[in-house]
């Protein structure tokens, strides 16, 4: 949804969002039950992942039944927080191996994230996209403000396991 300003060969090259430090784990995809059922059990990838319902130990108060979350934990090899352990679904040649149908809206969206912030919801930037930078140029804000906004919007108002509480550093560029 962002390939306007974020190529996907530049993500393909990166994959910073696509592995995950312990203390990122909040920030791990959250996925529809239909597709969490495919995805653990064999499948056209010839990859499974494991899941757990979103609302065992719910990271904020948004996550709910209706969404799974990829479980990961058991995949760290040392005790250091700075490990990265990549999603299951992440390919280190190819980026992410899932269809744009099974991929996870919060990736789709990424490095934008919709948020709680005191009861309103609001568009903010992850500050820490290696690719689109701490700060939302005028190109990410016009492509928001141009109907992404409100399209990520919509899509909360069906899964709204995807609004994640206000961190703060997270420039909102949407409201
Ligand atoms: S589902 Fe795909 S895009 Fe999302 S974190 Fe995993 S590899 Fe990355």
């Amino acid at each position: 949804m962002l390939s306007s300003i974020l190529s996907k060969n530049t993500c393909a090259a990166c994959k910073f969002c696509c592995s995950f430090r312990r203390q990122s784990l909040w920030e791990t995809p959250l996925f529809p039950p239909e597709i969490a059922e495919k995805l653990q059990k064999t499948n056209e990838y010839g990859v499974t992942g494991e899941f757990a319902p979103a609302s065992d130990g719910a990271r904020d108060a948004h996550e709910s039944q209706n969404a799974y979350r990829l479980v990961l934990e058991n995949n760290y090899r040392t005790d250091d927080p700075e490990e990265e352990v990549p999603c299951t679904f992440l390919d280190p040649e190819r980026g992410c191996i899932l269809k744009p149908e099974d991929k996870p809206f919060d990736c789709s969206i990424w490095p934008l994230r919709i948020m709680d912030k005191g009861g309103k919801l609001v568009i903010a930037l992850t500050p820490t996209c290696p690719a689109i930078g701490a700060t939302p140029s005028k190109a990410l804000v016009d492509l928001v403000q141009g109907g992404l906004g409100e399209k990520i919007f919509e899509y909360a108002k069906t899964h709204p396991y995807i609004v994640k509480e206000y961190r703060e550093g997270f420039p909102v560029v949407y409201f």
